[in-house]
């Protein structure tokens, strides 16, 4: 047999973590790294947060998993927490993104389909879109390297150029059921959406009767500077997914709907086994006690600015490997002049810098929220050092 048996679909690296310190991973050889990739997005209070542990080990010694059969104080108190937080009326909880998504697109092909619209059940979404590896995922999605090999995709969806608004108008016809975006494109390259796109999606909305849903998976729980990004835009969606951060690495995922939005989620329509336990609760408690707050939220905002402006002075030192500089909050993105993957790789291998690739030749900056000074002059050590001994490969002119 010549099949491992971890199902060989990742790319694994050499480095194998152990364990968590804080904003570094230590590896099984005992090696430190900084970590800038949080996995993925995900350890927004780091690897060793004292208030997330307790609150799971609390929890665990009480109660693990009850039946959504069952009523639910804790589920009750976290949604009511982010309904108070956001532009949400109800939320239903999941263990992922992906499963965030599902939800979502249910809620809005139900929105109309509940009122015997059966037509509409066509979502608009946007070139080199990410939003998970189920199959509805993966069609929502126009990149065809996540389709190879599982065709034939879920009908009903569209896809048209990012932060095209023309395009986007001109998509929507009398099957659609909404659009599907993400303000910040996290795998597509860390590429933030305009404000002219994302208002002008909401008056095509609500000239149409049209579903605004946005994926927040990545960009989401003060990851953008706001506890969600939608806010910087002044606009608010009907229907938001959002996931990673939101546990701070426990799995728990959630999809917010407005009233009006949720009409067709009813009784039956929709269901988890473990979605929404106490356990996952008691993790979302904890990650929305340390970043829910105006302070937390100005830190983030003010680690961004540092932590950019040096981006933006560093990369001019390096022009044969570096273009710009873009992304909100702490989820910055560096174009390259070449794909990302080896310079990352090299990053890790030899400086002890975890960063994650992304499309359109970007290095993607993601830490932990909780990164302080002496963190981003860890990094820009690691980087200076990296970008100085890197062979960039030969690219074709
Ligand atoms: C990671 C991600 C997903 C999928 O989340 P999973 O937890 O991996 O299922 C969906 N959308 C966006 C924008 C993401 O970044």
């Amino acid at each position: 047999m010549s099949i491992t048996p971890l199902m060989p679909v990742y790319p694994r690296c050499g480095f194998r973590p152990v364990r968590g310190d804080h904003c570094h991973l230590i590896g099984e050889d005992g090696r430190r790294y900084l970590d800038f990739a949080a996995g993925i997005a995900v350890n927004i209070l780091g690897h060793s947060h004292d208030g997330l542990i307790k609150a799971i080990q609390r929890q665990t010694e009480t109660l693990m998993h009850v039946s959504n059969l069952y009523g639910s104080p804790q589920g009750e108190r976290l949604a009511q927490r982010l309904v108070d937080l956001t532009f949400a009326d109800t939320v239903f909880f999941t263990n992922s993104g992906a499963e965030a998504m599902e939800c979502a697109i249910k809620t809005a092909r139900a929105y109309h389909q509940h009122v015997g619209n059966d037509h509409k059940f066509e979502l608009i979404t946007f070139n080199n879109a990410f939003h998970g590896r189920t199959m509805a995922t993966i069609s929502a999605s126009s990149q065809e390297k996540m389709h190879k090999g599982f065709m034939p995709l879920l009908p009903g969806f569209k896809y048209v150029p990012f932060d095209d608004l023309e395009a986007a108008k001109a998509a929507v016809g009398p099957n659609t059921a909404g659009f599907m975006v993400e303000p910040v494109q996290g795998e597509g390259g860390i590429r933030p959406a305009s404000e002219a796109f994302m208002e002008g999606l909401r008056a095509l909305c609500d000239q149409h009767d049209l579903m605004l849903v946005l994926d927040e998976v990545q960009c989401g729980v003060a990851r953008s500077g706001t506890f969600y990004a939608y806010e910087q835009y002044g606009i608010e969606p009907d229907i938001l997914a959002t996931a990673k951060g939101i546990g701070g690495g426990f799995p728990l995922g959630a999809c917010l709907a407005t009233e009006k939005a949720a009409r067709g989620m009813v009784i039956g329509a929709h269901g988890s086994t473990y979605g929404g336990n106490p356990l996952a609760m008691a993790a979302g408690e904890a990650v929305l006690d340390a970043v829910a707050n105006d302070e937390f939220l100005a830190e983030v905002r003010a680690k961004s600015d540092r932590l950019r402006s040096r981006l933006e002075q560093f990369i001019g030192n390096y022009p044969e490997l570096f273009e710009l500089v873009r992304g909100k909050g702490l989820m910055l993105g560096v174009k390259m002049k070449f794909e990302a993957r080896g310079f990352v790789g090299h990053l890790r291998d030899n400086h002890q810098l975890l960063t994650v690739a992304a499309g359109d030749n970007t290095l993607r900056l993601v830490p932990p929220l909780v990164i302080d000074d002496s963190h981003i002059d860890e990094f820009f050590d690691k980087l200076s050092a990296g970008a100085a001994s890197f062979e960039p490969p030969e690219v074709p002119q």
